[in-house]
């Protein structure tokens, strides 16, 4: 065993040998995995090993279309066969809502290259006979499904690896983990210390509590998992005879089921809803290659509607029960990157689908290592993405509800209930009495619409518009035409402070930083000008300035000011998180409101828009920005918590004169789309360029060399591919929800454009070669070429909604940049629910396109 290396990699599972391999054909072999026990020790060994691309993130996606095509490859470079099926795949939908779902899904998938079908339960039924169609009402057929051998696809990974000159130590556990003063690592194995530049947790099961090691609660659980095999079945013998073919992979939503054909006969897994976690406190060291006890009494209510669905199963006798843990993260999806407030600290865990997931995991994590940049828009399963919040017990609930409802629809207002409440600011109790309907926000109970008095404050759960949307309109048109008060304290805070603190913000920021008491909004971008935040900053001092952002990309912003932050203490920064909270007011009597609470002159002259100023409101020492997301006049007002009750209370009574409303997060989101304003993680992500983004304004290239601005620059002298335009959509009971596809009619050719997917390092394509340069920025083919008078996908939808106040139903997306900026194409459409809807442009936002209101 080596004494130094540049990365230790820690478990020889899937992911581990993945990520060794993706390290070693980068160009890392000075490399080693660390094993406790044989290669599979964890639970890649009792895999069920199935695979398929579809996930609910189509970046996720696009990554799971990479892992099933490497598998190629890494049998020709190792020797190893993987045993690759490639049978494809059928979800079957029993209610209308489920098909809506996989309408959705379909929908998706014509951009995103995939060429999934809708098809008959009939045409379902053909592929795999066991199945009594009658109880089904539609199908999606996905060819990319099959499964494998999960120990042979290991090891064929760790073959391809050591052939690469990657090393491979069994038998061994890591123990500790100890950091030196200059960042490096000390692995403390059973059979010594390896000294390394950089430690990867792919420890599986045990990931949690390597993370422990370094004083990381990873947000991650096992549960147990059940498949049962069947003795042979002549049904299948005789399927496979006749048609020459193995029998397709199906997934039922209703049974909550899994199966396919193994050998001769069936598997059948199940996602029941009395799910059980493994080990919820911790892993033990000593379990090795055992399965659990199974428990077929847990699985029955699954079983029994899957025989009902599948009879041809039911006849069957099953030869054994398979029960094994494997682990899950909050969402489903994997935790993957550097984990913020550690030097070179990775994880590649939670992965809860090791042979749809592992390549593109092992692709995105080795980019990320050895470029500096995972290449992808990998957000979907970055580990910054949960909170402090996540501790051991929200994990546990956050995961068996997870778990339970793997096959059950999520519908675009549905809130999940588990382990809520968990943060709360002092206003809860107030918004409850106040009869609203709560949702979480990056762990935090935050006001999503009010019901009107005497209804019961809950959501009926819809693909269509719903019972939010009277009441929504109605707090929306009360803002729009007198005054509202919102909760904020969702938004991201930070205080950056010191000498360097202004020099530190320019470099990272693409717009310049406001004089004192100014404001402005400035996106971030990698150095691949790459959009990767977008902020609203005021000078609140010398050298001083408040930051606002989104909430959920706190984490992911902070390990990106960490990186840059200047070593010698000369900036300081600031994560409020909760210990600053904030109410917003907005509408045409905002300001008269304000007055009154205020012991300062607001009028237009005195605090301008754009202005910052720390006053106090209603008696509370607070900072007030005169900016709002609603994109009226309005105000932003941050105070410590302690306050938020009192301003509140002052701003209800100062307010009932002009007919105060409370408005939830639905109705300010929905005021923002009528400004055309965009949102992060939605319009705003790490495939866009800033001009892509129409973000023009914001970026000023020539106020100093801020990081990306070489790209920026070249973006903008190229002009950019896409656009993000507006649409106002003929919608009549559904509006876009996001992922929809944008489909044009044109008569002239505005060049193939596809949706991006990776960008900026050096990377490997979805066929398994290397690209660089141009090629390495487009990604994998999605949006066909266009041509003359055939309607085509041209674009995907971002976000969207109904805009209450100007009534129209509206959605935000992206399209090839020449199509945006010709006025002479005039036809859209856009997928709602499988109805192509028709739909324009919408240049100038509907309401007050002047920006005459805010700035009065
Ligand atoms: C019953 C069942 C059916 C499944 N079916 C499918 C399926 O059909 N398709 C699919 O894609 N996935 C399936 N899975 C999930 C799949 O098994 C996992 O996604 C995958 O195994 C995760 O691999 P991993 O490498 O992250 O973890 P693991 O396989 O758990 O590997 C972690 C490794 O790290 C080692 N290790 C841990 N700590 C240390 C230490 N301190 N020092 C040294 N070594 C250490 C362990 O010994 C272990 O070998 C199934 C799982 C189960 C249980």
């Amino acid at each position: 065993m080596k004494s130094h290396v540049k990365a230790v990699v820690i478990g020889g599972g899937v992911v581990g040998c993945s990520v060794l391999y993706h390290l070693a054909k980068a160009g890392w072999t000075d490399i080693m995995l660390i094993e406790r026990s044989e290669l599979t020790s964890g639970s890649s060994w009792h895999a069920a090993g199935g695979f398929h691309t579809l996930n609910g993130d189509p970046n996720v996606a696009k990554l799971q279309a990479y892992t099933v095509q490497l598998y190629k490859e890494i049998e020709e470079i190792s020797g190893q066969s993987c045993s690759l099926h490639l049978t494809g795949g059928v979800m079957m939908a029993d209610t209308p809502e489920r098909m809506d779902f996989l309408r959705l899904a379909h929908a998706k998938g014509r951009y995103l290259g995939m060429d999934t079908e809708l098809i008959t339960p009939s045409e379902a039924k053909a592929m795999f006979p066991l199945m009594d169609e009658k109880n089904f009402v539609g199908a999606m057929w996905d060819p990319v499904e099959g499964h494998l051998d999960p120990s042979g696809t290991t090891i064929a990974y760790s073959k391809a690896a050591k052939k690469l000159g990657a090393e491979i130590v069994l038998r061994n556990r890591v123990v500790d983990l100890t950091q030196q003063p200059d960042g490096t690592w000390n692995v403390v194995t059973e059979q010594g210390t390896v000294h390394a530049e950089h430690v990867v947790n792919c420890g599986g099961l045990w990931a949690r509590e390597i993370g422990r090691m370094v004083g990381v609660e990873l947000p991650v659980l096992a549960m147990e998992h059940m498949y049962l095999l069947t003795e042979p079945m002549p049904e299948v013998e005789e399927f496979n005879k006749s048609t020459g073919r193995e029998m397709i992979g199906v997934l039922d939503f209703k049974g909550e089921i899994y199966t396919r054909q193994e050998r001769n006969g069936i598997l059948l897994g199940t996602y029941e809803k009395a799910c059980k976690p493994w080990s919820p406190v911790n892993t033990p060291w000593d379990f090795g290659h055992e399965l659990l006890q199974p428990d077929i009494d847990r699985i029955a209510p699954s079983l029994e509607i899957g025989f009902k669905h599948f009879p041809g199963i039911e006849k069957a006798g099953i030869k054994q029960i398979i029960n094994g843990p494997f682990t899950f993260a909050l969402d489903g999806n994997p935790l993957v990157g550097p984990v913020q407030g550690l030097t070179n600290f990775w994880c590649a865990c939670a992965v809860m689908a090791g042979f749809s997931q592992g390549g593109g995991v092992g692709l995105a994590l080795s980019n990320w290592m050895v470029h500096g940049d995972p290449g992808f828009d990998v957000w979907g399963m970055d580990v910054a993405r949960f909170g402090e919040w996540a501790s051991l017990r929200y994990t546990n609930a956050k995961v068996r509800e997870n778990y339970s409802r793997r096959f059950s629809i999520r519908f675009p207002n549905e809130e999940l209930p588990a382990a809520r409440p968990a943060q709360t600011t002092p206003l809860y109790d107030t918004m409850l009495a106040n009869n609203a309907v709560m949702g979480d926000s990056w762990g935090l109970e935050t006001p999503l619409w009010f019901a009107p008095k005497g209804s019961e404050p809950k959501d009926i759960v819809s693909f269509h518009r719903s019972n939010d949307f009277g009441p929504i309109g109605e707090e929306i048109r009360a803002t729009r035409e007198k005054v509202g008060v919102t909760e904020i304290a969702n938004f991201a805070k930070y205080e950056v402070s010191g000498p360097a603190a202004e020099d530190f913000l320019n470099r990272l920021m693409t717009n310049r930083m406001p004089k004192i008491g100014r404001i402005v909004l400035t996106p971030m971008v990698n150095e691949f000008g790459k959009l990767i935040g977008d902020f609203t900053i005021a000078k609140s001092g010398e050298d001083r300035f408040m930051i606002w952002g989104s909430s959920a990309a706190q984490k992911y912003h902070m390990r990106w000011f960490e990186k840059h932050l200047p070593k010698d203490g000369s900036v300081r920064i600031h994560r409020f998180d909760q210990t600053l909270v904030g109410l917003s007011i907005a509408g045409p009597k905002s300001r008269d409101l304000l007055q009154k609470l205020v012991d300062v002159d607001v009028s237009t002259k005195a605090f301008r828009f754009m202005d910052f100023r720390e006053m106090a409101v209603g008696g509370a020492p607070c900072m007030v920005n005169r900016i709002t997301y609603t994109g009226d006049l309005g105000y932003e007002i941050w105070m410590a918590p302690a306050y938020q009750r009192l301003v509140y209370k002052a701003i209800k009574e100062a307010g009932a004169e002009f007919g105060i409303v409370d408005f939830g997060m639905r109705a300010l989101l929905s005021m923002r789309l009528e400004k055309n304003f965009p949102t992060w993680f939605r319009e705003l992500r790490p495939i866009y360029g800033p001009f892509e983004g129409s973000m023009d304004r914001f970026i000023k290239l020539e106020k100093n060399d801020f990081i990306g601005r070489e790209a920026s620059a070249k973006e903008q002298a190229e002009g950019p591919k896409l656009r993000r335009v507006s649409f106002i959509v003929d919608a009549t009971d559904a509006d876009v929800m996001g992922d929809e596809p944008i489909w044009a009619k044109v008569s002239k050719d505005y060049g193939t454009v596809e949706k991006p997917h990776g960008y900026g390092a050096p990377r490997f394509d979805t066929t398994g070669k290397e690209v660089r340069g141009s090629k390495a920025a487009e990604g994998a083919s999605a949006v066909r070429g266009i041509v003359d008078g055939e309607w085509r996908v041209v674009g995907w939808v971002t976000s969207g909604g109904y805009a209450h106040y100007v009534q129209k139903s509206m959605a935000q997306g992206y399209v090839p940049a020449a199509l945006a900026e010709d006025e002479s194409a005039g036809l859209f459409e856009i997928e709602i629910l499988g109805h192509r809807r028709p739909a324009r442009i919408n240049v100038e936002p509907p309401f007050d396109p002047s920006g005459e209101k805010m700035r009065t």
